[in-house]
């Protein structure tokens, strides 16, 4: 393994601070081998620990770095408004910038409001839905992960349960009884669930491009069909787009696919590297939201100046253009290296992508459901994290992150990691 002793010696240290010794629980390396890095700069598609090992950065913050680390225009954008003050807590011309180059350029979004993360927007989406409908329930499915929002925090109940069982500690059971979760791509289970419940359902919420849980990777026709039934049952769809969106597409997924969400959730890319979230979508949904309406949502750094203005940079760069184009070519320049490496060797491994997301699937068929993962593969991740990391590359530590292509990853340095990765499935199998 290379040197981490610094990076040993802070997580030492951070343990004595933090539960785990981490801010976020998968940062602690705990599904691959070895202490977690410690960051300390990163520049383009390259990032340095406090050891001074340099690795190409495929993880790219979790996928809010969409342009790469550091980038130029961002840093001095945001440099440029912390001269005046960070935040006031009053209405800033930076929010109505961001929100109108958002809306402007998304067909599916006449009104939005910012929050500070993807869990806040998503928590905040959810009690819209409920407030506007009346109605309590939520639908969710196995697999997709919609931020640590209490009575999202649920997997199904074994057997036929309709209910089903928290992934937390701390969830109580009677927010556990709100939400109702399906498999992905289980047409017949939606359908009956609708027919007996849909008159306490407010809402179903969907990553329409599922990539916390692998790259799970629906058919456009049953996402066309989900937004059917949700229709024909008055129950709102909310597209959980915190990684989807600004990434495959200026409108995500819901522009990919043509399908029209009621409510949207937004983090990551939205930010442009600061913490920024937001929900929006229908105005006449969105009139509900306080002060216009009756469901209460607030943030005391909401839509801050200098978060603000890292997000208008950042999307401003990505409405270029051609921009998404050419982050796709690239991706796809740079996974069919590793498949056809694969499809000549015959291992039983693939790599899914949709625009500039990846993910290295440890099968030779197609998974589209949670069910579908193999957890005993993660295994095989494991020692191919460790070989890339040993060889300067770095995957997020875990077998079922995606992986990202920012715009500073060239095709030359996807060549060199293609062959890394070859070599390092070479010794796996
Ligand atoms: C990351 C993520 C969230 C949570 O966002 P945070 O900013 O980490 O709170 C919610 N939904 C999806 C789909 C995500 O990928």
């Amino acid at each position: 393994m290379n040197n981490r002793s610094r990076s040993s010696a802070l997580f030492e240290k951070a343990k004595t601070l933090f539960p785990g010794g981490v801010n976020s629980p998968v940062r602690a390396f705990k599904s691959v081998y070895g202490p977690p890095l410690f960051i300390k700069n990163g520049n383009g598609y390259m990032i340095y620990d406090e050891d001074d090992n340099a690795y190409i950065d495929f993880c790219c913050s979790w996928g809010p770095l969409i342009h790469g680390h550091n980038a130029s225009f961002i840093k001095d954008a945001v440099i440029r408004t912390i001269e005046n003050g960070m935040s006031f807590g009053t209405p800033t011309k930076y929010g109505n910038q961001l929100g109108e180059l958002i809306i402007e350029n998304h067909r599916y979004i006449d009104s939005i409001r910012f929050v500070s993360s993807g869990t806040e927007a998503v928590m905040s989406a959810i009690r819209l839905a409920r407030g506007y409908t009346g109605k309590s329930k939520i639908v969710k499915f196995e697999g997709c992960y919609h931020g640590h929002v209490d009575s999202l925090l649920v997997k199904a109940g074994s057997g036929l349960a309709t209910f089903g069982v928290s992934t937390s500690a701390g969830v109580p059971e009677s927010f556990v009884k709100e939400t109702i979760v399906l498999d992905l791509n289980d047409l017949q289970g939606l359908e009956d669930t609708f027919e007996k419940h849909s008159h306490e359902i407010a809402a179903v919420i969907i990553e329409p491009i599922p990539a916390n849980n692998g790259l799970l990777l629906q058919d456009t026709n049953y996402l066309v069909w989900l937004r059917k039934l949700c229709d024909d049952y008055d129950i709102l769809l909310i597209f959980d787009e915190v990684i989807s969106g600004f990434r495959v597409g200026f409108e995500g997924a819901a522009g990919l696919y043509a399908i029209e969400p009621d409510l949207l959730t937004f983090g990551k890319i939205i930010g442009g590297g600061l913490p920024v979230g937001a929900f929006g979508g229908k105005k006449y949904i969105m009139n509900h939201v306080s002060p216009e309406g009756p469901v209460y949502q607030a943030g005391t750094l909401s839509a801050n100046p200098v978060a603000m203005t890292a997000g208008i940079a950042a999307l401003t760069k990505c409405l270029e253009p051609g921009f998404y184009e050419e982050m796709e070519a690239k991706t796809q320049y740079f996974i069919n290296q590793i498949n056809a490496h694969i499809k000549t060797k015959g291992y039983p491994v693939h790599i899914v992508s949709e625009g500039s997301i990846f993910w290295i699937a440890f099968s030779d068929e197609r998974i589209i459901s949670a069910q579908d993962i193999d957890p005993t593969k993660m295994e095989l991740f494991k020692k191919l994290h460790t070989y890339l990391l040993d060889n300067g590359v770095y995957l997020g530590p875990s077998g079922y992150e995606v992986g990202f292509v920012s715009g500073a990853h060239t095709r030359s340095i996807s060549d060199k990691v293609a062959a890394l990765i070859n070599d390092g499935l070479d010794q796996l199998f």
